[in-house]
């Protein structure tokens, strides 16, 4: 068992919740995305968006194999890259991890820990490597 301080579990990037949920982007999120990728509004709504919600003023993210289409797995690693993290959108960067979010245990699962009384909860060897890949995250 290992203590989380003040029940902050950092973001360990398991990708899940890009995964589970579709992002929404108003119009002007849309367009500043498409700026910094170096195409139009247009082309960006017809390549990323999800063409089943019929927004004018927001759309959702395109969801491709299961998951967020700017999603980046990465092969033989237990985390993901986000492919427009320094300009992703405010649903994105307000959603904060936890260890109450069923999101973020179903990403320690792949860890081989779970959340018990407010601490991670494995064998001593999967909490030395979850928490050594914290240090790496610093
Ligand atoms: S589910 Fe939690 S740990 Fe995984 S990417 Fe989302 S916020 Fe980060
Ligand atoms: S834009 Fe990035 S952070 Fe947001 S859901 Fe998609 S992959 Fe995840």
């Amino acid at each position: 068992m290992s203590t989380i301080e003040n029940n902050n579990l950092p973001c360990f990037r398991c990708g899940v919740c890009c995964r589970k949920y579709q992002v929404r982007v108003t119009v002007g999120e849309a367009r500043n995305i498409a700026e910094k990728l170096g195409i139009n509004l247009t082309e960006f709504l017809r390549k990323y968006t999800d063409p089943r919600w019929p927004g004018s003023d927001s759309f959702l993210f395109l969801h491709q194999k299961g998951s967020c289409i700017f999603l980046r797995e990465k092969p033989g690693s237990k985390t993901t890259g986000c492919a427009i993290h320094t300009f992703r959108p405010k649903d994105c960067r307000d959603w904060t991890p936890g260890p109450e979010r069923p999101e973020c245990q179903c990403g320690l699962a792949d860890w081989g820990l779970t959340i018990k009384d407010g601490g991670l909860s494995g064998s001593e060897e999967a909490i030395r490597k979850f928490n050594s890949f914290l240090d790496t995250l610093k």
